[in-house]
């Protein structure tokens, strides 16, 4: 039988958009994955192969290391193609690298593809370069959560000497021990801090304090694993690079059209619904007054489709001048079959305005808006 091969491929930080292209393409060459609890299950969507949840969360292990090596190894010596699917970058705190090492015992091929770690992205997409002209001209990334009884354990005092940028990754259970660390070894409780929760994930969360009382501030908001912990002065350009947020404030029906424009002008979209949008009946003389008027102004898509839904009303703007306020207003009579004098453009200046851009043509005749 032909054998196994392995891809121990990174997956980014959460966003699947955030994946490389070979980490797309051997995902759909594959047929098993075995991925890790700090993914984003969406990443899995519409992939073809036997999926296997090797998910690991703190305390509760589902597979000890030496199972996933084990199942890896089987699975490859059945001749089958595998990614082994690992948040971030295999290398980067991910155990790649023991994964490969068992596999090179067995003789079994195995390739790397290296992945987005968040050590560098999430602080990133939270508005926080990792290094920066001027503020920090390096970077060190350290284990918050090393195993008890390590060899060569963190040397937190030479840490807290260290100029640049550091980022602490897996530092929440320990937060308040690694902060006092780095205070006792001489590093300033004035110096900026910040915590990036879910980095490139739709909830990602950043807050920001000082390193005296960045563990307050991750307490009060409770944030909580995934999460990286960045001390340095590069913390302060997030004030400026991360992005702002808007609160969309829309109908349910409308808020994922908004959402995506929102985020198409680089803003960061707040969903919260606070309009519904309740059909009325129509005013009993309604029809009175549309048969009086000689021009019919819509100025929104939800008063086309909730007014044209009656066909009375329809046939009744035969006939009729009718006008769109804005585009949508317009794509929504021509749902209904028909064609809106529209202006060439729109514009929020006043009414009279466009009274007067129909008025050349069309003087003294009555409105119904
Ligand atoms: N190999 C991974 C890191 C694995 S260690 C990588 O390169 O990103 C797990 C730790 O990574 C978490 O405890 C957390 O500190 C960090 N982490 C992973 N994904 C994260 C994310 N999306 N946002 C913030 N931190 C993340």
């Amino acid at each position: 039988m032909a054998q196994g091969k392995v891809y121990i491929v990174g997956a980014g930080p959460g966003d699947p958009d955030l994946l490389t292209l070979k980490a797309k393409r051997v995902l759909g060459e594959a047929d098993v994955v075995l991925y890790d609890r700090l993914l984003n299950p969406v990443m899995l969507d519409g992939v073809n192969a036997e999926l296997i949840d090797v998910g690991k969360s703190a305390g509760s292990h589902n597979l000890t290391q030496e199972d996933i090596n084990r199942l890896l190894i089987q699975k490859a010596e059945e001749g089958k193609t595998i990614v082994r699917l690992k948040g971030g970058d295999p290398y980067v705190f991910g155990r790649g690298g023991e994964e490969a090492l068992a596999l090179i015992d067995k003789g079994i091929p195995f390739e790397l593809v290296p992945g987005v770690t968040s050590a560098i992205a999430a602080p990133g997409l939270a508005g926080i370069p990792v290094t920066h002209r001027g503020i920090s001209s390096s970077l060190t990334i350290v284990t918050g959560h090393e195993e008890p009884g390590k060899e060569s354990p963190l040397d937190w005092n030479a840490l807290a000497r260290l100029s640049g940028t550091l980022i602490v990754l897996m530092g929440i259970s320990r937060l308040e021990q690694n902060i006092l660390a780095l205070i006792e070894g001489g590093k300033s409780s004035e110096t900026p801090a910040a915590l990036v929760e879910k980095g490139g994930w739709p909830e990602q969360r950043l807050v920001t304090g000082k390193l005296g009382d960045i563990a307050e501030v991750a307490r009060q908001a409770e944030i909580q694993a995934p999460a990286i912990l960045v001390v340095g002065d590069v913390v302060k350009l997030s004030v400026r690079l991360a992005k702002k947020k808007i609160a969309i404030l829309r109908p349910d029906s409308q808020l994922e059209e908004s959402a995506k424009l929102a985020e198409d002008y680089g803003f960061k979209p707040i969903c919260a619904p606070s309009i519904r949008i309740k059909e009325r009946q129509l005013p009993a003389d309604l029809m009175q007054r549309i048969l009086d008027a000689d021009c019919v102004a819509f100025t929104s898509a939800n008063g086309v489709n909730l007014a044209l839904k009656n066909e009375i009303v329809r046939q009744s703007l035969i006939n009729k001048i009718v006008v769109s306020i804005g585009p949508k207003t317009g794509f929504a009579l021509h749902s209904f079959g028909l064609i809106p004098e529209l202006p060439d453009e729109y514009s929020s200046a006043p009414w009279e305005d466009i009274r007067s851009l129909y008025s050349l043509r069309q003087s003294r005749r009555n409105w119904i808006y």
